[in-house]
């Protein structure tokens, strides 16, 4: 029913549980020892944290927090605002940020200073995708998993207007799911 409204698939379901073994192979090398605060923000990395957490094999904690910067629709508002936040101290810990997207990269220009001013030993970030065309501040994740072009994509956490996290890819809605919605 839903594929109804999908005018391209650009990363599929197997391609993300791929992309996801390779990154949690490389975090389980990497943080064998540091037991890492992996942090969800959620509610987009909720479908990438539960895949890629299930990749890492060695110990780890969870937490999570919530910041907006979009307010429905497909534009920023570009201030980004704190709405749910951790319930673990980071200072001393090791944190891996897990997001679903980097556009203008606020969202996490705005969390790594955040987590460094509370004093996080490290803060590195895993994003399922980054859309580096959208950039307009300077930051950059330490993991990425597509680098995808400027356009709104739906699919594995990523909403429009809260719809659509629940599909396993991720792709591009037809236009008249927007112009049925505006
Ligand atoms: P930022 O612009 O701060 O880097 O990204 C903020 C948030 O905007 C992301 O975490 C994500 O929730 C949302 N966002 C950015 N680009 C897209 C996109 O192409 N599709 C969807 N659904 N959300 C996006
Ligand atoms: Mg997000
Ligand atoms: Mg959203």
């Amino acid at each position: 029913m839903l594929e109804k409204t999908i005018k391209q698939v650009l990363v599929t379901e197997d391609e993300i549980c791929e992309k996801s073994r390779e990154i949690g192979r490389i975090l389980t090398e990497e943080y064998s020892d540091k037991n890492p605060l992996m942090v969800a923000i959620l509610k987009g990395s909720v479908p990438f944290f539960a895949e890629l957490t299930k990749r890492i094999d060695t110990h780890i904690e969870m937490d999570f927090m919530v910041v907006s910067s979009y307010h429905g629709g497909t534009s920023s508002s570009g201030e980004v605002k704190m709405v749910k936040d951790l319930d673990t101290s980071v200072e001393g810990r090791d944190i891996i940020i897990v997001e679903d997207i980097i556009d203008t990269g606020r969202t996490l220009l705005y969390l790594k200073q955040l987590l460094l001013h509370r004093k996080a030993n490290s803060v590195k970030i895993v994003t399922l995708v980054d859309k580096p065309e959208g950039r307009v501040v300077e930051i950059e994740a330490d993991y990425v998993g597509f680098s995808l072009p400027n356009e709104f994509l739906v699919g594995f956490g990523l909403d429009y207007d809260e719809h659509f996290r629940n599909l396993p890819y991720i792709g591009i809605l037809k236009e008249e799911i927007y112009q049925d919605k505006d």
